[in-house]
């Protein structure tokens, strides 16, 4: 995930890129760049770091500023470091053709070699720098126009993308194509300037019509001629809709959403179709993880593997803890970063350390992870942010290109890290033979159905809410579940704590005895889950259980049952999938009902009291 802007038009092109990118931090800020055209020549300004470092640079040389035609980009690393030479925009070998890109270009490997093959060299390790010089290639091949060649050569990508390019031997147009990425373009008045967003709160003061391209259409924008639109597969034209803005800025950059919490939650489909983006192959049975398959001996001989984590990521942790050891069979511990680096722990190089880690920066897993190495174990790194310290600090890694998560209570980043840990767990257990190749394949085809599973389970939005609005003065919750979702229930009482401020524990539903049913009374919500290949039955005893002693009962439960909704008091139906994947599922009604109980509380969701989003500090 990036920020986008370009425009082209009449007025200087400078001040509307760098407001426009300003506005589009929120998607990243690893570095930012910007590409002006003053009519003789390309001025390429780009740095590690933020939109305002680039303007340190640009406001030194004002030349770089001139121009009525260019583009910016603000960049969330995903291929490449965040460096200098990474950064956007990317240019080709010819130096004629530019490009900013948001997205993933899942084959650029395969791309790379056949271009080098054909003479191309490479400045930066970037995915976009290699499109661009696909797109050059394909240009120079079919002797055709820009948007025919960006359209010819995105017919051979596989993966996700906004990008806009522009052609300085044809100054006075852009190309602007779509799957997958948001990319929206404001229409000034008689068609006399364009401006390009990845979202439209780069030009909302200058136009409000707007045409939002949709997935596999490609614009191409020229002055005085307008904008055509084409079917990037099929090349047929589209006819386009000008919608009118009604939005504010805020609005905007929360994508229409009140919190970027919200708007998190909202994400989860796309970010785990990211995060399995070009790892899963189900057709060949295959899963490539090129963190794993470097080093699968490492795994394949470790004795154990010790998952290190806080917070919500300690919880994805536990997950995978089931995960690994049900399905490849190797013991797994999971650690509190925190105690692990601080209790002498038992560490031989026949041990596999996973840290696990949103930001990538957790101090205290940092501190872990150097602790492992020191003791001669293997280090493998789960993060969102590429290039962060823990992913320079660890052997190997994977990332969960989940794009940037700016709410506080972690959402996305949770989702997100089980899918890596369930690919790993199949991974390996395909590489140790514990699974067939049809039973991998199965398990795939159900992770590729996850997403729309979420959306429509984010449909349940307004009984959440008739649900919170009933639990919403209590000052006491208990979270319960059992096997793959007992560490869901630690992650629902942890959500509600850090927004809502409300007391809740989370507990495997069968230890409630052994303590935690002294405090049940009727004044104590007791969220529970219970999916029907969960223990199911003996979670339905725990319920009656609870019920025998008055207590409130709030049970997540697979479509179509019966048994828990008779005693229950409210019942949320998740879809069904295989029960090591509901955790991806159940988790969903927890984040909802802990947004709807801060905002009906009047509390601070985006930034709860007392927490900061990366833990920096032991
Ligand atoms: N894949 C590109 C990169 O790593 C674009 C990333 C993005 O969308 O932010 O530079």
């Amino acid at each position: 995930m990036c920020g986008i802007t370009g425009y082209i038009g009449y007025r200087e092109a400078y001040p509307i890129i760098i407001n426009g990118l300003k506005r589009l931090e929120y998607r990243g800020y690893d570095s930012a760049g910007v590409m002006l055209y003053d009519g003789k020549e390309i001025q390429l300004s780009k740095t590690k770091g933020k939109v305002s470092d680039l303007e340190e640079i640009t406001n030194k040389e004002p030349e770089r500023k001139k121009g009525n035609i260019g583009i910016g980009h603000t960049r969330w690393a995903t291929h490449g470091v965040p460096n200098n030479v990474n950064s956007h925009p990317h240019i080709s070998k010819s130096g004629n053709l530019v490009i900013v890109h948001n997205g993933i270009i899942e084959n650029y490997d395969t791309l790379r070699k056949e271009l080098i093959s054909r003479g191309y060299t490479f400045k930066s390790d970037t995915d976009s720098e290699v499109l661009i010089n696909l797109i050059e290639e394909v240009k120079t091949q079919e002797n055709c126009k820009l948007g025919q060649a960006v359209q010819l050569a995105l017919n051979n990508v596989i993966g996700a993308y906004s990008i806009t390019v522009f052609d300085k031997t044809k100054p006075n147009e852009l190309v602007v194509a779509r799957l997958g990425s948001p990319i929206a373009i404001g229409v000034g008045e008689n068609n006399k300037e364009f401006f390009i967003a990845s979202d439209a709160s780069p030009f909302i003061e200058y136009t409000k019509d707007a045409i939002y391209l949709e997935d596999e259409e490609l614009a191409i924008i020229k002055i005085d001629k307008g904008i055509k639109v084409r079917k990037i597969k099929d090349d047929s034209m589209v006819d386009t809709h000008i919608q009118k803005l009604k939005l504010s800025l805020d609005q905007i950059e929360k994508g229409g959403y009140d919190h970027f919490m919200l708007k998190e939650i909202h994400e989860q489909p796309k970010a785990i179709i990211d995060t399995y983006r070009g790892r899963m192959l189900p057709n060949e049975g295959i899963i490539r993880m090129s963190g794993i398959d470097n080093h699968i001996n490492k795994f394949l001989n470790a004795e154990r593997i010790i998952i290190v984590a806080c917070g919500t990521s300690w919880h994805a942790g536990l997950v995978g803890e089931y995960l690994i050891e049900d399905k490849a069979r190797i013991p797994v511990e999971v650690e509190y970063a925190s105690e692990f680096r601080y209790r002498n722990p038992i560490i031989t190089s026949k041990d596999v350390v996973i840290a696990i880690s949103q930001s990538g920066e957790t101090a205290d897993t940092l501190a872990a992870i150097k602790l492992a190495k020191s003791k001669g174990a293997f280090v493998f790194g789960i993060c969102n942010v590429v290039g962060s310290s823990i992913a320079r600090e660890t052997h190997a890694g994977a990332y969960t290109h989940a794009g940037p998560e700016i709410g506080v209570a972690s959402t996305k980043a949770f989702t997100t890290q089980i899918t890596v840990l369930a690919l790993i767990s199949l991974k390996l257990a395909s590489k140790k033979g514990e699974i067939s190749k049809s039973e991998l394949r199965t398990f795939m085809q159900e992770m590729q159905l996850i997403p729309k599973k979420i959306e429509s389970l984010l449909k349940v939005d307004n009984k959440v809410k008739e649900i919170a609005a009933v639990y919403k003065e209590a000052t006491n919750c208990l979270y319960l579940g059992r096997g793959f979702n007992f560490p869901v229930a630690l992650e629902g009482a942890l959500k509600l704590k850090e927004i809502s401020y409300i007391h809740a524990e989370g507990y495997p539903a069968a230890e409630m005895k052994h303590g935690p049913i002294a405090l049940i009374d009727e004044n104590m919500p007791i969220f529970v889950i219970a999916t029907r290949k969960g223990h199911y039955e003996k979670v339905v005893s725990n319920i009656q259980e609870i019920k025998s002693r008055s207590g409130k009962i709030i049970a997540i439960v697979t479509e179509g049952d019966t048994q828990v909704k008779e005693i229950a008091d409210h019942v949320i139906e998740i879809p069904e999938t295989v029960e090591a994947l509901t955790p991806l599922l159940t988790t969903i009604p927890f984040q909802l009902l802990s947004y709807h109980i801060a905002v009906m509380l009047d509390k601070n969701v985006d930034q709860p009291r007392n927490l900061a989003k990366s833990v920096t500090v032991e």
